[in-house]
């Protein structure tokens, strides 16, 4: 049976209803004899009436059914159904201002959506909205169209309205944004739960499993290192990782190729590269690692090095273990680093 987190991070979990555990356990309830996904916004049962399973299937043959509302049968760390709905509406039309009204007609309460985001994505639907709006703006822009026509394609109604939020958002003015790379951030599902995802043009630069306590400090963090904004998007490069990292979990990628970035210190590069070198299936310790990048007795230095690491999985951190192996340490907690190596079997 799958490992679960502890079981007060779990009561956590689902107590404030945080969907970053979506996929990584259902609770079910004695009295009630239903299972739901920890994001559930139906009535909190009292921890001493919880069970909790890993998945779906386990809860099912322990007898329990599964609750009509967040329909915890669908994929491991799916966004509810009428999420995925709003969400594909948005990227449709990406340039639309998307009114209450029209959110109505797709039948989903605008309050339940401004909830949503803001808990799960770590920003109001509105700020989602002009994050998607701005960074359709952007491309556009670079490929050089006319700033008339994308002014009045992306739902401002003056230019100076656009010029002032393009301006906030991107740290320069429409006209000079030709050369403006702004790093694009999406989110993608996984059964260990959410990964946030940022990417620019080129290169893959962020891949972590998202808390939503931390993601406002990330987000600061983000624009600290990279010097760059942020805006909510999607791009070729952000769609090789989804399928390598989809492929990955069903088991069939053992090695990724979605090309990287990661700025760091000279020694934390050192040790990121020595990750790479790790082949899927094995893992080392700490001491071994220092001592292949030539910084023997420095394991303490490579384990902060390797905390530091923003690229989890494809840069694989998680394959670096105690001497004697135990887990050691992971950012994204221990039993995803124990399902991360179960899932490529790892030989003791
Ligand atoms: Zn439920």
């Amino acid at each position: 049976m799958s490992m679960l987190p502890s079981r007060a991070e779990m009561q956590r979990a689902y107590l404030q209803s945080d969907a970053a555990y979506d996929g990584v356990f259902v609770l079910a309830v004695q009295s009630t004899g239903v299972f739901c996904r920890p994001s559930c916004g139906a009535r909190k049962p009292q921890p001493k009436n919880v069970d909790f399973f890993a998945t779906a299937r386990e809860a099912v043959f322990a007898g329990y059914r599964p609750c009509k509302r967040c329909q915890p049968m669908g994929a491991a760390g799916e966004a509810p159904q009428w999420v995925r709905q709003l969400l594909s509406h948005i990227d449709r039309s990406p340039d639309q201002r998307i009114s209450d009204t029209s959110i109505r007609s797709l039948g989903i309460d605008p309050a339940r959506a401004r909830r949503y985001f803001k808990r799960n994505y770590g920003m109001t639907f509105q700020a989602y909205c002009r994050g998607r709006r701005l960074g359709s703006a952007l491309a556009q822009i670079r490929k050089g169209e006319k700033l008339d026509h994308v002014t009045l394609g992306h739902g401002y109604e003056s230019h100076s309205g656009f010029r002032d939020a393009f301006a906030r958002t991107f740290g320069t003015p429409p006209g000079k944004a030709r050369t403006t790379d702004c790093i694009l951030v999406t989110w993608i599902e996984s059964p260990l739960g959410p990964l946030i995802a940022g990417a620019t043009d080129k290169h893959l630069v962020l891949l972590e499993f998202t808390e939503r306590r931390m993601l406002e400090a990330q987000f600061v963090t983000l624009q600290r290192v990279f010097k760059r904004p942020i805006v909510p998007g999607d791009n070729n490069v952000l769609r090789e990782a989804r399928e390598e990292l989809s492929a990955y979990f069903n088991g069939t990628l053992r090695k990724f190729t979605v090309p990287l970035e990661c700025p760091g210190t000279e020694f934390q590069k050192r040790v990121w590269d020595g990750l790479l070198k790790i082949p899927y299936g094995k893992t080392i310790s700490y001491e071994e690692l220092a001592d292949r990048i030539k910084a023997p007795h420095a394991q303490r230095a490579v384990g902060h090095a390797n905390g530091a690491n923003r690229i989890a999985i494809v840069i694989p951190c998680h394959r670096v273990v105690n001497k004697g192996g135990k887990l050691g340490g992971y950012g994204g907690g221990l039993w995803r680093k124990q399902r991360l190596l179960e899932l490529e079997q790892v030989e003791k």
